[in-house]
């Protein structure tokens, strides 16, 4: 054929932005662990720091291959609407927002 072949950056597929680091790490954290290649990415590749909007400087979730896109649309679509929770971590204190079961700041599991 001759065409050079896809290589695995070419493959990779933005699935969402994310409010902030430690959520989109969380998120990332959550599709490995369901089986599906996810990283996160910097919205942006290089700037002049104090040069970038706020909204251009969050991180995304990528998922490793444009196939498993869907599912982990699916997924993600299901913790974000799973019901609100909000709570005080008892190891650090912090407040966790969300349809989150682990604090993301220390990693303690919030048990019923
Ligand atoms: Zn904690």
């Amino acid at each position: 054929m001759g065409s050079t072949p896809k290589n695995v950056r070419q493959r990779m597929k933005k699935l969402l932005q994310a409010p902030n680091l430690a959520i989109a790490t969380l998120w990332a954290d959550m599709l490995v662990g369901v089986g599906i290649g996810a990283t996160v990415q910097r919205a942006y590749a290089s700037g002049i720091a104090g040069e970038i909007p706020v909204d251009q400087s969050l991180p995304e979730v990528w998922v490793q291959d444009a196939e498993q896109l869907g599912r982990a649309k699916t997924l993600l679509h299901d913790w974000q609407h799973a019901p609100h929770r909000r709570w005080a971590c008892p190891g650090c204190q912090e407040i966790i927002d969300g349809p989150f079961e682990q604090c993301w700041n220390c990693g303690h599991v919030l048990t019923p």
